[in-house]
């Protein structure tokens, strides 16, 4: 058989066996149907499962495809055959004539006939031999290295699936003790045994997940610290209603002191963070100083309402308001109303401070954590954050990432299933949160973290190396960023520049459009963050799913085919204009160009550029230095733009491919709906054909093409868009080393090869299979 037919036979062979997991409901029915598989796909006579029992001695045939199938169960010492020498030297044992090894030994049991060639491949749990998957053959047959290497992956998936069938049988074992443990319980209460009720309701502590958002990765196990935000909400307080003078003068006090907590969280915010990041207070405060919000209160207090229930009542109306938008990030602005208002009422009820010192390293629990919590914390004490409210978008959420704590927002249930002395792990990687979790468990994740952390510090070897693969290929690997936060974060990753800056970020946290000097600093100091490297600054992409408090939008029906993005900077040319001349002063501090979103033809291009000479034009007028010859690049992220893309590559310096858009506009389907999720994906072949169409057409023209949808960010996503032709890659910086692992391990030749494959293929989902059987076969 040749080469190629074999390696296509073994990414089949595994292939199909992804899909058998799918579909078997068992582990016994998952094994049968591996055996059968393989031995079917390898042309061999017989194929057979063994797995070592507990004590590591004994090896027991769990399922066979050749020998008799009464022989399954029976047992051998590891000590004996061929089979056992495989786990005894954990390795592959191939030969093409077994009677005349000396290890060989004939199991009558098996009523095996006499058969020649044998290939044993010993598959391990976390570096522990736990089975061998055995190849045997009548004829004398030498195996490959190609037939070894595809049986040897397909040993490592069994491994998996009986890693996750023990997992799942130990969960289903711990499932029937609760249900056990409550039954005994009700017939103790029931027999007049347990007179105390409470007692008897009272559950063991579960262990079973509680699932959220994972908003910021990294695990962390241990002791929690429960926020409860002291609110007004007491009818005491709320109902107590002093002379109104009284009330007034109350309230003005405590809005003074809320004014100068904020003051002290943004400056403490702006050391930890950036000052940029700082501006969610600084947008706090305006509200403080807000004419009509303090008028409300206080024609409510004139009215002879209380100054809690006053403060309480504007406050909700801002919050519920806020909760009924339809943007998610404007969605999420009524938590910094609501942290607003408990700081007005925290000092209404004279606390300077609602939360306590942290003693020891504990994991944060709340309803909800609101970015003036997260701002006093000692945040070297916190270890992790699990909430029941809030998601990515959540101001909290953001600085949680920039603080780099793990953290899941979002987990439904979560303050009912909480006590003072629970312990939690907290999974911000898959968005699962253990309460009072059982030593499997915990061990399992002690594993995990201290893995994560070996990966880490792995990775971090890897971080001033090139992206290299084996055989030549030089990727570059730049960072997505938002914050000016996000700055270090991509250093500290390895970044070789930023890909691509979604300036909207500084535009949100603040409370009006930031004027051009303004806006120079921000700019300024991202490229000077990135001495001698590129820094791709891209022009306003707010409307679709960013909207800014203060540029009223109007009401579209489908916001993500409205004004968005460019469409709305050409209609706002003075916005447009203050951003371009803004960029155009930063740029003399180093490697700067100008990106713009959203783009559908070269008209819109010929446009943006017009207006970019007549600004450059102006800046010369008044004098101003700035780099003449400032690179132009236009994102692809239309289905328009991917056929134009051969035309709009000649209008400007370079192309880079928006996954994130492109992914929703070629399939319509909106990027944020959960119910239509699963149609957004990145592996239909319409999106990777379009992906190749981009990379050809600025290979073509003799121009860099770049990729910055999150898509880049997984290692296989990585080698597969190298294989469609793509040499540059801007991703979210966390994910760059794994990437850059990828791309040094994996020769381009091979990620040609995936390419091909993969646009060969006509369902998303046979290209998801093969992906992932490609993925674990490479070890990414
Ligand atoms: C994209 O669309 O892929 C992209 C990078 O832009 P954004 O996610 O900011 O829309
Ligand atoms: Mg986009």
């Amino acid at each position: 058989m040749p080469e190629e037919a074999r390696e296509q036979l073994g990414l089949r062979t595994l292939e199909d066996i992804s899909a058998l997991i799918l579909q078997s409901h068992d582990l016994q029915e998952t094994l049968d149907n591996i055996v059968h598989l393989v031995a079917k796909r390898m042309s061999s006579d017989v194929c057979s499962i063994y797995l070592l029992e507990e004590d590591g001695e004994t090896l027991r045939l769990h399922a066979t495809r050749g020998l008799s199938r009464l022989s399954v169960g029976i047992t051998m010492k590891i000590s004996e055959g061929l089979t056992g020498l495989a786990v005894q030297q954990r390795g592959v044992v191939a030969t093409d004539n077994a009677p005349r090894h000396p290890r060989y030994k004939y199991f009558r049991k098996t009523k095996e006939e006499k058969v020649l060639s044998f290939l044993g491949v010993p598959f391990f749990e976390r570096d522990n031999p736990i089975g061998v998957l055995v190849i045997q053959n009548r004829e004398a047959r030498t195996f490959t290295a190609q037939e070894i290497s595809a049986v040897s992956t397909i040993a490592w998936q069994i491994s998996s699936i009986i890693s996750n069938a023990k997992l799942l049988d130990s969960v289903r074992k711990k499932e029937e003790e609760r249900a056990f443990y409550a039954a005994e319980v009700d017939r103790l209460r029931k027999n007049g045994v347990l007179k105390d009720t409470t007692r008897a309701s009272r559950r063991p502590p579960s262990s079973a997940a509680l699932t959220g958002i994972g908003i910021s990765p990294g695990f962390a196990l241990g002791k929690v610290s429960i926020l409860h935000h002291r609110g007004p909400t007491e009818a005491a307080v709320l109902e107590r209603a002093r002379p109104r003078a009284e009330e007034l003068n109350m309230f003005h006090q405590a809005l003074e002191k809320a004014r100068i907590h904020t003051i002290y969280m943004e400056k403490r915010m702006g050391e930890i963070l950036s000052e940029a990041d700082a501006a969610i207070f600084h947008s706090h405060l305006m509200i403080l100083e807000d004419r009509g919000f303090i008028a409300k209160i206080t024609a409510l207090i004139e009215d002879g309402v209380g100054a809690h229930r006053a403060v309480n009542q504007v406050v909700e109306a801002y919050v519920s308001a806020f909760a009924r938008m339809e943007d998610p990030y404007l969605r999420e602005r009524s938590a910094d109303m609501e942290d607003i208002g408990r700081r007005i009422c925290d000092a209404l009820n004279g606390h300077s401070k609602h939360r306590e010192r942290l003693r020891d390293d504990r994991i944060i629990v709340a309803r909800e954590l609101l970015p003036s919590d997260l701002a006093i914390m000692d945040h070297g004490k916190v270890i992790g954050i699990a909430t029941e409210k809030g998601n990515q978008n959540a101001h909290a959420a953001i600085m949680a990432r920039a603080l780099g704590i793990p953290a899941v927002f979002g987990v439904e249930g979560l303050m009912k299933r909480v006590g003072v002395r629970s312990e939690v792990v907290v999974d911000g990687n898959s968005g699962c949160v253990y309460v009072n979790p059982d030593q499997s468990v915990k061990q399992e994740y002690v594993r995990l973290q201290g893995d994560y952390d070996q990966r880490q510090r792995a990775l971090e070897e890897i971080r001033d190396l090139p992206a290299q693969t084996p055989d030549g290929c030089t990727v570059s690997l730049l960072a997505n960023i938002g914050l000016l936060s996000d700055l270090k974060v991509a250093q500290l990753h390895g970044a070789e520049g930023v890909g691509l800056y979604r300036t909207e970020f500084p535009f949100m946290t603040r409370s009006s459009f930031p004027g051009r000097q303004v806006q120079a600093a921000i700019y300024r100091k991202i490229i000077e963050g990135f001495p001698g490297l590129p820094v791709n600054i891209r022009t306003l992409d707010i409307g679709g799913d960013k909207e800014l408090s203060y540029f009223p939008h109007p009401k579209e029906d489908n916001p993500f085919l409205g004004w968005r993005s460019m469409r709305l900077s050409l209609d706002r040319e003075d916005i447009l204009r203050e951003q371009l001349a803004a960029v155009l002063i930063a740029s003399g501090s180093g490697r700067c160009n100008l990106m713009f979103p959203m783009i559908s033809g070269v008209d819109e291009v010929r446009r943006i550029k017009g207006i970019l000479e007549q600004v450059k034009d102006e800046l010369r007028r008044e004098g101003r230095a700035f780099d003449p010859e400032i690179g132009l690049g236009v994102m692809v992220e239309l289905p328009a733009a991917v056929l134009v893309a051969d035309m709009l590559v000649k209008e400007v310096d370079y192309l880079s491919i928006g996954t994130n858009d492109l992914i929703q506009y070629t399939l319509a389907c909106d990027r944020n709906n959960p119910r239509v999720r699963k149609w957004y994906d990145p592996y239909h072949p319409a999106v990777l054909h379009s992906i190749k169409r981009v990379a050809d057409a600025a290979a073509d023209a003799g121009k860099p093409a770049s990729l910055c949808g999150e898509m880049a960010g997984e290692p296989i996503n990585a080698v597969l868009l190298m294989g469609l032709g793509l040499r540059s890659f801007s991703l979210s910086a966390p994910n760059i080393p794994r990437v850059k692992e990828a791309v040094r391990r994996i020769p381009l030749e091979r990620a040609q090869q995936i390419g091909e494959r993969v646009l060969g293929m006509e369902s998303a989902q046979s290209i998801r299979r093969f992906l992932e059987a490609t993925q674990r076969e490479l070890g990414l």
